[in-house]
């Protein structure tokens, strides 16, 4: 492996933001390891994707709300490797339904998965970036403004926003980044399962008419980890064509 290739974790980059963030770091030359949950064929096409286009990748399963198993894949990762430079913190899920008829077990999953699997990576990759590295966390614009239905999965964004900064302030003198960024409303699996009506309502909601792609924050990742970005951490970037 060349000497000078950054390697850089993705989580949840089978689908996607996670997908459109592995494509857009492994174009700018980083080995990428694909972590997934349960989608292994489609982790490794996104693998084969990056291979077609002379890129340099692997998958890892592994589910980042399971603190010993983000241990493990991490050693691993760094043992196979020799070290971790980018840690893309993308994995997340939604479990939506108003406050007062949500569940304690669909509160308790999307927190275990999209909060404390962030603290999970972060702990653990953390460790091993000695002298730099930057670590990108993905939060959400509900994270900051809240919305209907979503208590669980805003909690769980504004969790990562305030663990973004505390962890830039902890990181800042070895030299690690940590910044978020803020979708809107992105074209994905995510959001393809919301009715017409609400998409319908959201798009009004866009000042710039449009709904975003996964692309749009990739770039803006593949950005904040990137050796330009080097004086910014504790930032939240949001990325919704003006929505918040
Ligand atoms: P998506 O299409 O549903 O993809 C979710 C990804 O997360 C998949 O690769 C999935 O892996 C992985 N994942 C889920 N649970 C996991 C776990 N426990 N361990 C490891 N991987 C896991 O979602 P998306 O729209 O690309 O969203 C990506 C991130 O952006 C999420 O953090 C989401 O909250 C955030 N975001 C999205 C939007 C939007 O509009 N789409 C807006 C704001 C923020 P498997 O395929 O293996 O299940």
């Amino acid at each position: 492996m060349n000497a000078e290739k950054k390697i850089a974790v993705v989580t949840g980059a089978s689908r996607g933001i996670g997908r459109a963030i592995a494509l857009e770091l492994a174009a700018k030359g980083a080995f990428v390891v694909i972590n997934y949950n349960g989608s292994k064929e489609k982790a490794e096409a996104v693998k084969a994707e990056i291979i077609a286009a002379r890129g340099a990748a692997e998958t890892s399963q592994c589910n980042v709300s399971d603190f010993d198993a983000c241990g493990a894949f991490i050693k691993e990762t760094v043992k196979k490797y020799g070290q971790i430079d980018i840690l893309v913190n993308n994995a997340g899920i939604t479990k939506d339904g108003l406050l007062m008829a949500m569940s304690e077990d669909d509160f308790c999953r999307v927190i275990d998965t999209n909060l404390k699997g962030t603290f999970n990576c972060i702990h653990h990759v953390a460790r091993q970036m000695l002298k730099s590295g930057r670590i990108v966390n993905m939060a959400s614009i509900v994270g900051i403004g809240g919305n209907p239905g979503q208590a669980n999965y805003a909690a769980s964004k504004a969790g990562v926003i305030g663990l973004t900064k505390t962890a830039a302030k902890e990181l800042a003198s070895r030299g690690i980044t940590v910044n978020a960024v803020a979708p809107g409303f992105i074209r994905t699996d995510m959001t393809d399962v919301l009715s017409d009506k609400v998409k319908e309502e959201t798009l009004k909601n866009i000042p710039m008419g449009t709904y975003g792609e996964p692309e749009d924050v990739a770039k803006a990742v593949a950005f904040l980890a990137s050796p330009e970005a080097r004086y910014i951490t504790g930032q939240v970037l949001c990325v919704d064509g003006g929505m918040l």
